[in-house]
């Protein structure tokens, strides 16, 4: 890989429920050298396995928010990379994990769970950060930043933001919608080329902005410069119809639509 390679692989595109063709929480984004992964949900070690991924091959985690469609693989992720490690013949590269204020305290209580302290990675680093400014991803030429999401009500989540050579995208996780208050989000990231957000049935389903709401929205007041929304999380009751109304909203040369499966990839251009 070059340092211009930016790419995202979808390891897991659904919400809380596993189905054949969707997993929760995880992808994996490819920044120059470097290899983050997006969520860490149920069933994203198996996709790993699946897609031919070794933990050893990603440099840092971030997490959007505690929710278990989005991190309950982290222990077994974090666990599976120490004990791969030990057989590794050189020096692994070593781990950050990035996420909301609390995630060392949850890693730590849930280590403590499962009796693994013993396999805990000391050389992992966890960096809490609500509201960044940007800074540089150490290894390769690229700035992210974490922006402030309003997910559910006493339960905050974060964006992230990443820009490689004029080129950006953001992971938004799950969201509200933006007229629920969102604090920045909305304001501030829409001019990225890429934006990939949890999108959720109805008004009603509360926490995630409808699929309907996010299309039309960004495709009458985004940015000029988002070419491409993925909305991951689509409950499965309503993932052809969402589909369907991606495919009208897709307007050629303009802003494509995409409905997220696992296994997609996607050149981040
Ligand atoms: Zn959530
Ligand atoms: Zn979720």
């Amino acid at each position: 890989m070059s340092d211009s390679t930016f790419k995202l692989k979808v390891l897991g595109a659904g919400d809380w429920k596993t189905t054949r063709e969707r997993h929760p929480a995880c992808f994996v984004l490819t920044v120059g050298t470097k290899n983050m992964l997006l969520d860490c949900g149920f069933g994203a070690m198996h996709q790993m396995a699946h897609y031919g991924i070794s933990p050893l091959e990603i440099d840092e985690v971030w997490i959007t928010h505690f929710h278990p469609d989005h991190m309950s693989d982290l222990i077994p992720f974090l666990v599976h990379r120490t004990l791969e490690a030990k057989d590794f013949d050189g020096t692994p590269n070593k781990l950050t994990l990035r996420g909301p204020s609390g995630l060392e305290q949850r890693i730590g209580t849930l280590f403590s769970v499962y009796c693994a302290d013993a396999v805990r990675d000391p050389g992992m680093v966890v960096e809490e950060i609500q509201d960044s400014m940007p800074f540089a991803i150490s290894g390769c030429s690229a700035n992210m930043r974490m922006i402030p999401v309003r997910h559910i009500p006493g339960h905050e989540s974060v964006a992230y933001e990443v820009v490689l050579d004029g080129r950006s995208f953001l992971y938004a996780g799950d969201a509200c919608a933006p007229l629920d208050g969102q604090p920045k989000l909305f304001q501030e990231a829409l001019d990225c080329n890429t934006i990939l957000l949890s999108a959720g049935a109805t008004k009603t389903a509360g926490g995630h902005i409808d699929f309907d709401t996010a299309i039309s929205w960004i495709g009458v007041v985004g940015g000029v410069g988002v070419r491409r929304l993925i909305l991951n999380h689509v409950p499965e009751q309503c993932f052809e119809a969402a589909k369907d109304f991606a495919r009208g909203a897709t307007t050629a040369g303009r802003l494509q639509v995409i409905i997220a499966r696992d296994g997609d990839a996607y050149q981040l251009t």
